[in-house]
């Protein structure tokens, strides 16, 4: 098996509800117009009140890309004993952990399973829906400004 084609046979994934990728550390949830314009309607703010409200301007090195804020001790905004925006969520934490950055090769998918515990657990998660969450992810760009 060829070193890109790690996940030829799937990966097994099992979310362990641990939350570590809503909290604790520091991090970005950059979002996509469909993003935006899914938790405006949740939130039932006007787009420009969302965005004072909950996101900040990342500097990406040249642009900004839009990224929810956290709380001083790094949660999520959004996080209250569980994502409170769960049917809204953002499509980068829809399609987590399954994000090409972390499959180019076994190597950067093993690093993540030191910080997200439901890689290696539960059933098999098949190429072909590991490559739809890739495709999921890649549809719309993230917002940039
Ligand atoms: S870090 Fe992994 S196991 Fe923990 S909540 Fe996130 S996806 Fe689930
Ligand atoms: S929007 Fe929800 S799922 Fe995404 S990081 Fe925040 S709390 Fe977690």
């Amino acid at each position: 098996m060829s070193e890109e084609n790690f996940y030829e046979n799937g990966l097994r994934f099992e979310c362990q509800k641990c939350s570590a990728c809503c909290r604790h550390d520091p991090g970005y949830v950059f979002l996509t117009q469909t993003d935006l314009d899914a938790l405006v309607t949740e939130t039932g703010l006007s787009e420009a009140d969302f965005l004072e409200k909950y996101c900040t301007m990342i500097d990406i090195g040249g642009f900004k890309r839009i990224s929810l804020i956290e709380k001083k001790n790094y949660d999520c905004i959004f996080w209250k004993d569980g994502c409170s925006v769960y049917q809204s969520r953002p499509v980068q934490c829809r399609t987590f952990p399954f994000w090409i950055s972390s499959l180019e090769d076994k190597t950067d998918w093993d690093e993540l399973a030191l910080s997200c515990p439901g890689i290696g657990k539960g059933g098999i998660v098949s190429k072909e829906e590991i490559e739809k969450r890739i495709a999921e992810r890649q549809k719309e760009p993230m917002l940039t400004v």
